[in-house]
């Protein structure tokens, strides 16, 4: 699942503060240009009088007072009409990026009116980056957009911004520190034992990932891959029919249909919640960068993949009914290689073999052997990096895990090796050099980077419509989609305010 893929406290989710009072904020804001209006009226009115008010003429003084009485009287009528008859329209015109929508006129979620629960579909376009919706038309995720809550500038990944990681971050709402999936590939310390993407162990993927929480309180979850999916957890067997095996072969028009007839099903047996997952466009963006007309075909086509998703909802007459939270895991970043940074380079003050690096880049991991102190490499490393002899080596920093700053979450765990590397964005790692030119794209950086962002929509009854929220990280998510089933989740890294500052309040 993507050729690369991407991490911290329980207690130090600091999650952004969401404004409740944005209809207000929005009506203050239009009522300030109409007030200035006004003034700027009275002025011009009563300054085209000045001159003649400095006349010594009573009958005209009278006359004029008269006069202007009457202007002033029919302004504040007219002004009163064209405001008074204007104001419903201009609720829609606060979001002018969300043309056909009105605005929400009431702070209740919406009742559903063919379901009898709500239902959440919850898709990952992978790799898809913050900013990727603005390079070609997407009609379809603009209607989304239009008519659901964004995250204005984009949804934060967790650190390191890899799929797995994040996917199972989104899934569990806990950082990968806490749910295990610390890298795509990392070494159990005491076993020894490899995790790879394809892992399937329990032992691997510790906390509770939404599907198994659906079914903990009864209700039914059905997934069309996602990491984690096809592991046997709790109650959660990954029952035939209701769990797809991965296979990225699959069109994804098939995946958008499979997700469909689950709605054809009786009633009671209707997932209450689906997962739903593309490669795309993480499969381009690594091949070629972010920048590339390809990655603009491959974001039409997920594009024409909501549309098709719209359609058989709204066939069946439940789109307003279905909640549909679409997201992606992180973003991307075209790199070159002249943006390289060789281990190798670092001889003169530390030799780091191949084989105690878990991963090499954007996440750069190393396990020293045993009779190896980290604090003496990690010392060596940095001495050799800030040397000004190394080929960029300034664009690299590495820290003992605890040493790492504590926005990354990203030390809680025997998994995560003891020395990491913080790479500036765009630059890679290698062991040494070699005559081979390449340029593509990568993730895994620093989740502050905005490169790394991708996105957050959420449409449906709970969601009001044409909302902007500030970008918040990925372990939120879980909370939302526990609070819209209202069912009990596990606790997690998520602020439990957070569903209830993005969602509208029950009906
Ligand atoms: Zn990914």
């Amino acid at each position: 699942m993507g050729s690369d893929s991407l991490p911290s406290t329980l207690t130090s989710t600091k999650p952004t503060p969401i404004p409740t009072n944005e209809l207000d904020e929005e009506h203050d804001h239009d009522d300030s240009p109409s007030t200035a209006a006004l003034l700027s009226f009275n002025t011009d009115s009563s300054s085209s009088s000045e001159p003649l008010s400095t006349s010594n003429n009573k009958p005209l003084f009278i006359v004029l007072i008269l006069v202007t009485c009457i202007s002033l009287s029919v302004a504040s009528a007219f002004a009163y009409l064209f405001f008074s008859s204007r104001s419903p329209s201009s609720s829609s015109t606060t979001t002018a990026s969300s043309a056909t929508s009105p605005l929400p006129s009431v702070s209740h979620a919406r009742p559903l009116t063919k379901l009898n629960r709500p239902k959440v579909i919850l898709i990952s376009s992978d790799g898809f980056r913050f900013g990727y919706q603005f390079k070609t038309p997407t009609p379809n995720i603009a209607r989304l957009i239009a008519n659901g809550t964004e995250a204005e500038t984009g949804l934060i990944p967790v650190f390191p911004s890899l799929t797995f990681p994040n996917h199972y971050s989104i899934a569990t709402g806990l950082y990968p520190a806490y749910h295990g999936i610390v890298n795509n590939h990392f070494l159990d310390p005491h076993s020894g034992d490899a995790f790879y993407m394809g892992a399937i162990d329990p032992k691997w993927w510790l906390g509770e990932p939404l599907w198994e929480t659906v079914v903990k309180n009864g209700l039914n979850a059905a997934t069309y891959f996602w990491p984690g999916t096809q592991v046997h957890k709790g109650p959660w067997n990954c029952p035939l029919n209701f769990c797809r095996h991965y296979n990225s072969s699959v069109p994804f028009e098939d995946r958008v249909d499979a997700v469909l007839s689950y709605f054809d099903l009786p009633s009671d047996e209707i997932p209450d919640f689906m997962t739903l997952y593309f490669e795309d466009p993480d499969h381009q963006g690594h091949k070629v960068g972010a920048d590339d007309p390809q990655i603009t075909e491959a974001v039409s086509r997920i594009d024409r993949m909501i549309g098709r998703l719209i359609f058989g909802l709204e066939q069946r007459g439940i789109f307003d009914d279905v909640t549909i939270i679409m997201v992606g895991d992180h973003g991307m970043v075209t790199t070159c290689d002249k943006k390289l940074i060789f281990l190798d380079d670092l001889a003169p003050w530390i030799n780091v073999p191949d084989n105690w690096v878990i991963s090499h880049t954007p996440l750069l991991a190393i396990m020293p052997p045993s009779g190896y102190s980290p604090s003496d490499v990690v010392a060596k490393m940095n001495q050799g990096l800030s040397s000004g002899k190394v080929e960029n080596g300034r664009y690299l920093k590495v820290y003992l895990k605890e040493d790492l700053p504590s926005r990354l979450h990203y030390s809680a765990s025997d998994r995560i090796p003891p020395i990491i590397g913080l790479l500036e964005e765009g630059f890679k790692v290698k062991q040494k050099r070699s005559k081979n030119k390449e340029c593509g794209g990568s993730h895994g950086y620093d989740n502050e980077f905005f490169s790394m962002r991708s996105i957050f929509i959420g449409h449906g009854p709970q969601f009001a419509r044409g909302r902007k929220i500030p970008s918040f990280e990925n372990v939120q998510i879980y909370n939302l989609v526990t609070f819209i089933l209202n069912i009990k989740g596990a606790p997690n890294n998520g602020s439990a305010s957070f569903a209830k500052d993005v969602l509208l309040s029950a009906a």
